[in-house]
């Protein structure tokens, strides 16, 4: 069985908190003991993430910062299996998705965000002056500093490096809090974060819980000079009051109840092709997937009985085999809450068009499986259509005219994302930008240009991330004015 220790300094230190297990989501069983950390612990993390940034990383131009972020992404690739293999033992996904996405994605991040900190520059503005010799303004950017990194569970690596690259690149230091559930590969880039030579205190990682735990004692440190979070809405709402704390800046990508909206013009193999990702894609774990799906009353028989059929496609079965399309959850406490919503959903009076129950699954029998499902028939103010599930299910409501989806859409306290499915390009270009929502997409899915804005609207989050808008986050702007 693997020990997992937190990384702090450039070396590996066994934390004196909780020590805790991970079990494998397919069978349930240990793979790695983690030694969680104290509040001593991140006590150390924080001091070397400051003290590096006093040593030869403070003093890194531009220049060299990109080629290591480079070699951070070649590290990754050269040790791509053992980045595989972490991820699917942490989480249960299916190879065919972690090798598509997490750990190429989770590499790709510290390319993207070198290109994006070698080609951006800074505003100028020249002014007159009374004595007619003017001035001249620039602004320089400078880091923020130690970057407090807290992290959830279905995408490990690539939502890790999605701050953790931007924020390097702008030359602050890091700690990193990854989820509790998936340790693995946050501890891994501690050795590739070595191998390419990143001073020590640079990247640093402590392991533990959240609430009167690793994640409460790295918030509330007065040393970290900003938060960024991805999780719950309610997680962040904690982050957030720590981060009030110091005046603090804080970025949250928060959770999500994202509809679909899908028009009687819309191409069907098109749609249903992406409702399929939508809906089941990483078992339903993925904070931008479909939880309600609104279908133009014309279409909505055949939508219902194409997506159902779409569901009882998946196929179960051991993660690491190229055949396996659907993992299970992430931990048994997880599926308790989804199976919840699923007897909600019955009890609510839903009608079941496929899933809706535990499947049996050959050799895993321990693992935390659970059916793709479909519902109709609850009315909108059921919690199953009003709560972020986090799981493979979608309820799917009729409507006749657009102002009666508009208005469905945009009645949730989430706003994270949507996709709109039509052929009419009037009708798309009105009814994206009235969806109170961070993205839309028109006639497809997770379509991500990762140079665009990407955070939510509502209690889905505060700030965006991507390109520009993360150097925007991970530094703060000053303005130099020369008299000429
Ligand atoms: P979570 O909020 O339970 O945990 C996220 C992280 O926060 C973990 O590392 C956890 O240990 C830590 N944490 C928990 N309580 C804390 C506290 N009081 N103080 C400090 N740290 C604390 O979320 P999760 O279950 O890991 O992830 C699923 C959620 O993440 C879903 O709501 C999903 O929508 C959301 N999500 C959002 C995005 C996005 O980009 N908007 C992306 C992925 C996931």
């Amino acid at each position: 069985m693997k020990t997992i220790a937190n990384f702090i300094d450039g070396r590996s230190v066994a934390g004196h908190g909780e020590k805790f297990e991970n079990r494998y989501p397919a069978t349930d069983e240990v793979v790695s003991v983690i030694s969680g950390a104290s509040r001593e612990d991140v006590d150390a993390a924080v001091n070397a993430a400051r003290a590096a940034l006093q040593g030869p990383w403070g003093k890194m131009s531009v220049a060299e910062r990109v080629v290591i972020l480079r070699k951070l992404a070649d590290g990754i690739q050269a040790r791509f299996d053992e980045f595989l293999d972490a991820e699917i033992r942490d989480t249960g996904k299916p190879v065919s998705i972690a090798s598509h996405i997490d750990i190429p994605r989770g590499a790709a991040n510290f390319n993207i965000f070198a290109d994006q900190i070698a080609t951006t520059g800074t505003e100028a503005f020249e002014m007159s002056t009374p004595d007619g010799a003017g001035a001249l303004n620039y602004v320089v950017r400078a880091p923020r500093g130690v970057i407090g990194v807290i992290c959830p569970w279905n995408l490990p690596l690539l939502l890790m490096t999605w701050k953790v690259a931007p924020a390097l690149a702008c030359g602050n230091t890091v700690v990193v809090k990854p989820s509790e559930e998936t340790p693995s590969t946050a501890t891994l880039l501690g050795e590739v974060m070595n191998a390419v030579g990143i001073p020590n205190g640079v990247y640093n990682v402590v392991h533990g819980f959240g609430a009167g735990s690793t994640g409460e004692f790295l918030s509330n440190h007065p040393g970290v000079d900003a938060l960024t979070f991805t999780g719950e809405t309610t997680t962040g709402e904690a982050i957030m009051t720590a981060a009030a704390r110091g005046v603090r800046p804080v970025s949250l990508e928060l959770g999500g109840k994202n509809p679909a909206i899908v028009f009687d013009d819309a191409d069907m193999e098109q749609t249903l092709e992406g409702l399929g990702r939508s809906c089941f894609a990483n078992t339903g774990q993925v904070c931008l997937g479909t939880e309600r799906l609104y279908v133009q009353r014309s279409v909505f028989d055949e939508v219902v009985e194409r997506l159902g059929q779409k569901a009882k496609e998946y196929r179960f079965g051991d993660p690491f085999s190229a055949s396996t399309t659907m993992g299970p959850l992430i931990s048994a406490k997880h599926r308790s809450k989804v199976l919840s919503y699923y007897n909600q959903a019955r009890e609510d009076g839903a009608t079941v068009i496929a899933g809706g129950d535990v499947p049996a699954v050959a050799d895993h029998d321990n693992g935390y499986w659970i059916e793709p499902t479909v519902w109709t028939g609850l009315t909108e103010d059921s919690s199953v259509i009003r709560e972020e599930i986090f799981g493979p299910c979608t309820h799917v409501t009729p409507f006749d005219s657009e102002e009666e989806v508009l208005a469905m859409a945009n009645d949730s306290p989430y706003g994270l994302a949507t996709s709109v499915w039509t052929t009419n390009l009037s009708r798309a270009h009105r009814v994206s930008r009235q969806i109170d929502v961070g993205i839309c997409w028109v006639n497809s899915w997770f379509l991500r240009d990762l140079r665009t804005p990407f955070g939510g609207s509502k209690r889905s989050g505060i700030g965006r991330e991507g390109g520009i808008h993360s150097l925007e986050f991970y530094t703060e702007q000053r303005n130099v004015c020369v008299k000429l």
